[in-house]
């Protein structure tokens, strides 16, 4: 086995993993990498919006502009004892990396920095301009992170062509798959009405269970889509149901319910919003229904980009990625509606989100080469 410690990116990322950044807070990481990047010439601006960090670097003036982008912030560790190492001590045991923050995303955060300071080193007059876009609020509420420094480039009139994004995309190996896009995101809201009564006597009483329970069962059998040559068929799933008021002899007044969509490309929110509404109103039911939109579904057509990402993914490691628009949101979200083309691809995620967190150092240091080479490919 090869020491991989003393690597420059294992390191970087073990610094990064060192510092605490539960969201929103920064906890630090972006003063290391701005440092990083203004040696290399970056003209960096941080961009502080309530109490989240942002840090907007770029180098160069010219078009086309290749950004990296990614958040320092990570999710609570939840309780240490749970951990077989502190979430916060990166800790090395045989050739992986444990530690908060590991996989989701501070190893790409590490690739970036150590693959833009290798391509610079060789080729520091590329053409176009290089530039990182760096958050501290994508695990958290996502408000003042990269949604409020795109609408800043967008006053300014800075656009960003292509974005490599770093979130962790492999599934089972690094580079197997390279997402090109995500589905939509659609959160409802419900409330449905009744009359609370005594459960003796349901004839005085109007309980809102009895007349969402069909509904519910409705909507679970609506095959809503098979999805496209592009996107997965979309998915509804109920994650919250309460009600009744902690009695045994009482029937609630009122259901509260929350359902979410991850929609493809064959539906808008307005759509689906229309298609639940019809549903509901079919059945006899006293509802409120408030819609929460978090991401519309974006996909990067074939281009210099994805042509790029593949042949750099297929270099390193001998096979072409699955490109994929499955999975969770992310901030490309917010990047993707200003025209930019946007792929992540990034190390392994069986881990993220998870106890004992963990990456693949030799996953890292590979990362940190096909990050350059899309470099080379795309500005040489
Ligand atoms: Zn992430």
């Amino acid at each position: 086995m090869t020491n991989t410690t003393s690597e420059p990116v294992v390191e970087l990322l073990c610094d990064l993993i060192r510092r605490p950044s539960i969201t929103p807070d920064d906890a630090g990481c972006q003063l290391v990498l701005a440092e990083r990047l203004a040696a290399l010439g970056f003209v960096c601006e941080t961009l502080q919006f309530n109490d989240v960090t942002n840090l907007w670097a770029r180098r160069g003036t010219s078009s086309p502009v290749l950004c990296f982008a990614g958040h320092t912030d990570v999710v609570p560790p939840g309780d240490e004892r749970d951990w077989s190492t502190g979430p916060f001590e990166p800790t090395h045991i045989g050739d992986v990396i444990f530690g908060r923050g590991s996989a989701d995303m501070k190893s790409g955060l590490a690739a970036m920095i150590v693959g833009l300071e290798r391509f610079l080193a060789e080729h520091p007059n590329h053409k176009g301009s290089l530039a990182v876009l760096i958050t501290s609020d994508e695990e958290g509420r996502a408000r003042d992170g990269t949604q409020r420094v795109m609408q800043v480039l967008k006053e300014r009139d800075e656009h960003i062509d292509w974005c490599v994004l770093g979130e962790p995309s492999s599934q089972h190996a690094l580079g197997d798959v390279v997402r090109i896009g995500r589905r939509g995101s659609l959160s409802g809201m419900l409330t449905v009405r009744g009359v609370q009564g005594h459960v003796a006597y349901p004839q005085q009483a109007d309980n809102p269970i009895r007349r969402f329970a069909p509904l519910l069962a409705e909507l679970h059998q609506i095959e809503w889509d098979d999805g496209n040559d592009a996107f997965p068929p979309t998915s509804f799933q109920v994650v919250d149901v309460r009600a009744g008021i902690g009695a045994p002899n009482v029937t609630p007044g009122e259901l509260s319910a929350r359902f979410n969509f991850r929609y493809s490309t064959e539906w808008t929110h307005e759509s689906l919003q229309e298609k639940v509404h019809a549903v509901f109103d079919a059945h006899e039911i006293d509802y409120e229904l408030n819609w929460h939109l978090s991401g519309k579904p974006f996909l990067t057509e074939p281009g210099a980009l994805i042509n790029a990402v593949t042949e750099a993914v297929t270099e390193q490691t001998g096979r072409a990625p699955e490109l994929s628009t499955g999975g969770g949101t992310s901030d490309g979200r917010f990047i993707s509606p200003a025209g930019t083309d946007v792929v992540e691809l990034g190390p392994v995620n069986a881990s993220i989100h998870k106890v004992d967190e963990h990456v693949n150092a030799e996953d890292v240091i590979t990362l940190t080469k096909m990050y350059q080479r899309i470099m080379q490919l795309l500005l040489l």
